[in-house]
């Protein structure tokens, strides 16, 4: 059964879709931290992060980067944080955070409830830079 991220990339359920390349795609969470905050994943389904193997986890760091320099461009925010959780999605992921304060990237936080129409406008802000 594929991970709900694979059904992503397939595009057999849909996404906010922020860049693409062979290896990776990168989309915003359907449930923010804050606004701006985007998931990046590798095409291919594993579980754990660090299972990945060496070329694919620097390729998929570097694509990381190219995404949040895109997000920093237009999302005020003092930098893009960086985490791995991973509890609740079983295909690895790395979640970018544009952060103002500390609180911004706590994940036992309450998470915003974005409209379509809200999402479509950040997605809309990052991808036009
Ligand atoms: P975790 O596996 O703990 O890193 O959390 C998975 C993240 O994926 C959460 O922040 C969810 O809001 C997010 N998420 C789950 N399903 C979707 C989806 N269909 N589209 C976008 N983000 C999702």
């Amino acid at each position: 059964m594929p991970s709900v991220f694979t059904k992503i990339i397939n595009g057999d359920i849909p996404s906010y879709k922020i860049a693409e390349n062979d290896s990776f795609y990168a989309f915003l969470d359907i449930n923010p931290l804050v606004k701006g905050h985007t998931l990046v994943v590798p095409k291919v389904e594993i579980d754990y992060l660090f299972d990945l193997d060496d070329q694919t986890l620097q390729d998929m760091m570097l694509f990381a980067k190219s995404v949040a320099v895109k997000i920093k461009e237009v999302i005020p925010c003092k930098r893009i944080g960086v985490s791995v959780i991973g509890l609740e999605v079983p295909h690895a992921h790395i979640h970018l955070v544009p952060l103002t304060d500390m609180a911004d990237i706590n994940f036992s936080g309450p998470k915003l409830a974005l409209s379509v129409e809200e999402l479509k406008v950040v997605q809309d802000l990052i991808i036009k830079g």
